[in-house]
């Protein structure tokens, strides 16, 4: 299979691989002049996260005086790449700043006055690559933060850690987004060193052969690329025909061996690496001459710049200034039209002080011709008509026209189906949209609101799993104690049951006290009764003397009553003396009966009352003293 895909190459036939376009290519602005290198800029801004992974920790702080080439940050984990100082100076911040990214959000940046001198930390120059270990290899490449170049920026050391054997390693000179350069002049510049890379992974991974994929559209870096690998049979210069997106990983894998690589796998597991040509030279700049990733070339182009060309910039110089530097007009009353990336994969910039980071290629400043949607700021956006032009040119052979509706209601489960995360934002199907749909921009917010949902669901998952051992966690240790306190009462009634002296002495100290606890509650009890009898008789004898005050009361009030019944029987006896004298008036004799019924009446009952209560005060006379003799007998 190997061989016949080899001799298919060497015959130049290749696969093709499904749509793609061909747009302008406006190479020619940039392609025809050497890489500048420029003057020092007088601050650089650097993210401490310029890779797919997780940033390092600062090993720096506001103040410190840095050298070129020396550690700002270092890795905490295997996805993780450090970055260094990319020129002396010192630090003069470490803030949030607006970084290279579509959404234009603010991350973690060391802020460096540079000091002009350019003064290098010291290295360690390695003639020999292959007197160093594989191991010691990769931790150079590793420690010198090399993260892919081409775009995607994955951490090199990882791929290069890979076990699994190896029947391609596939480099990347693609180069096909319309205006980059920048891979073509540093293959014209710097082929020497970037074959130099090319054996140095060739030494890691030991492939069977190695591929080097370039198009047609770059003669003068296919010729430098054949010369210095005139002598290395494993070698193959691949000149591949221009077609946009043939520097896609995967159109290029199957572009040159007619390998498909399925979705959700990787090329590995095909028996391929892909590494960008751009990254080859950074390794060799790292193995042989000690030199982080600490420049690159971007290409800095667009018709609205008087000297567009390709400069060797420093990680972390501001556009503004390469822009200064290529003479940037602004066509739009001062306002920033400027793309980070190519036309087609590019993304639109507002902020002048976003820095370059690893992976930007290029900077792109249209003029309103060439770019009229960049100036008119207004969408030219209108319905969709099925046309299905943009699935005819897809190269990942996905349905971008239903990839939009789903992204535009946010049905992420329906966006997973459709395999969102195999589009690689390559914009083919933009360029081709009659509607003039931003579709790239829809799928980018899509794939970053699905990314952030799952980071959710990742962090609740692991809230959950915490939650969940740690209710397990104290079951067992209530389970546990339990247990302990039921083995610490078995052992203690284990060693009463024994006829040891201790076990005797023990058990009698335990009548003991069990004694002691009786007794005190008799006495208690005894206590308590007592208390309650006294607080009886008290109670009792207070009632009593209440009792006869209350008598003494009611008889003195009956007493004035009889005194007064009695006044008026008097009374009552001198007027019926009266009326005996004087027979004559009959009716006042009368009335005078009446009344002396009534009043004898009165009397009578004011007597038997008299008598009652005189009963009463008897017999409570009676008790109180028979309750007294009682207490008596008792005490
Ligand atoms: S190319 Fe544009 S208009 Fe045509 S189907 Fe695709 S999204 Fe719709
Ligand atoms: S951007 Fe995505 S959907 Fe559009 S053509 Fe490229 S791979 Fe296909």
């Amino acid at each position: 299979m190997m061989k016949s895909i080899i001799e298919r190459i060497s015959q130049g036939k290749f696969w093709q691989f499904h749509g793609g376009i061909h747009p302008p290519e406006q190479k020619k602005l940039t392609s025809e002049k050497p890489i500048r290198n420029i003057a020092l800029p007088k601050q650089l801004i650097l993210p401490l996260q310029q890779h797919i992974g997780s940033q390092g920790e600062l090993l720096v702080t506001v103040g410190d005086k840095i050298l070129k080439g020396q550690p700002l940050t270092k890795s905490l984990n295997p996805m993780s790449v450090p970055v260094h100082a990319p020129t002396s100076g010192i630090i003069s911040a470490i803030k949030k700043s607006v970084i290279a990214h579509p959404s234009g959000l603010s991350e973690l940046c060391i802020f460096i006055d540079v000091d002009g001198n350019d003064s290098w930390i010291k290295r360690e120059i390695c003639n020999d690559f292959k007197t160093l270990d594989k191991e010691t290899i990769i931790n150079k490449i590793a420690s010198a933060g090399i993260a892919g170049m081409g775009g995607a920026g994955f951490p090199t050391h990882i791929k290069l850690s890979a076990k699994p054997e190896i029947n391609f390693l596939i480099i990347n000179a693609a180069e096909c987004e319309p205006y980059i350069t920048a891979d073509d002049l540093l293959i014209r510049e710097q082929s020497e060193a970037i074959i130099d890379g090319i054996k140095i992974l060739d030494h890691l991974l030991t492939p069977a052969f190695i591929l080097i994929g370039i198009e047609d559209n770059k003669p003068e870096a296919i010729k430098a690329l054949q010369e210095a690998t005139r002598n290395i049979e494993k070698i193959k210069v691949c000149i591949l025909p221009t077609k946009y997106p043939t520097g896609g990983e995967k159109q290029l894998i199957k572009v040159l061996t007619g390998k498909e690589i399925k979705s959700g796998s990787l090329p590995i597991n095909s028996g391929i690496i892909v590494q960008n040509i751009a990254t080859c030279f950074a390794i060799t700049d790292a193995v042989i001459h000690d030199i982080p990733l600490i420049r690159r070339v971007v290409t800095v182009s667009g018709k609205s710049l008087g000297k567009p060309q390709n400069i060797w910039a420093l990680l972390g110089t501001p556009i503004s200034y390469l822009l200064k530097q290529c003479d940037h007009t602004h066509e739009n009353n001062n306002k920033l039209v400027v793309v980070m990336g190519g036309p087609l994969m590019g993304f639109s910039i507002s902020n002048a002080q976003v820095p370059i980071i690893k992976t930007s290629n290029c900077i792109l400043a249209p003029s309103a011709i060439e770019m009229p949607s960049a100036f008119s700021g207004k969408s030219n956006e209108v319905e969709c008509i099925r046309c299905g032009q943009c699935s005819d040119v897809c190269p990942s052979q996905l349905m971008p026209q239903e990839l939009q509706w789903s992204a535009k209601a946010k049905d992420y489960d329906q966006l997973n189906k459709l395999n969102l995360f195999d589009c690689i934002d390559c914009g083919a199907c933009a360029y081709v949209c009659p509607s003039q749909i931003p579709l790239v921009e829809y799928y980018r917010i899509a794939k970053a609101e699905i990314r952030q949902q799952q980071l959710f669901d990742v962090k609740s998952e692991k809230a959950k799993t915490r939650f969940e051992a740690r209710k397990i966690r104290l079951e067992k240790d209530k389970t546990a104690r339990i247990e302990k306190h039921k083995k610490a009462a078995e052992a203690r009634k284990a060693a009463m049951n024994n006829s040891t002296p201790e076990a005797n002495g023990a058990k009698s100290a335990v009548a003991a006290a069990l004694a002691r606890v009786k007794a005190k509650k008799a006495a208690s009890n005894n206590q308590k009764k007592s208390i309650s009898n006294k607080e009886q008789h008290e109670s009792n004898d207070q009632n009593h003397e209440s009792s006869l005050k209350s008598n003494d009361n009611r008889k003195a009030k009956i007493s004035a009553t009889i005194a007064k019944v009695k006044a008026k029987k008097a009374q009552e006896a001198s007027i019926s003396k009266e009326v005996e004298l004087n027979d004559s008036v009959t009716s006042t004799l009368k009335i005078t009966d009446d009344k002396k019924v009534r009043i004898a009446a009165t009397i009578a009952k004011a007597k038997a009352k008299e008598k009652e209560i005189d009963n009463k005060e008897e017999k409570v006379t009676f008790k109180s003293s028979s309750k007294n003799n009682q207490q008596k007998e008792s005490t």
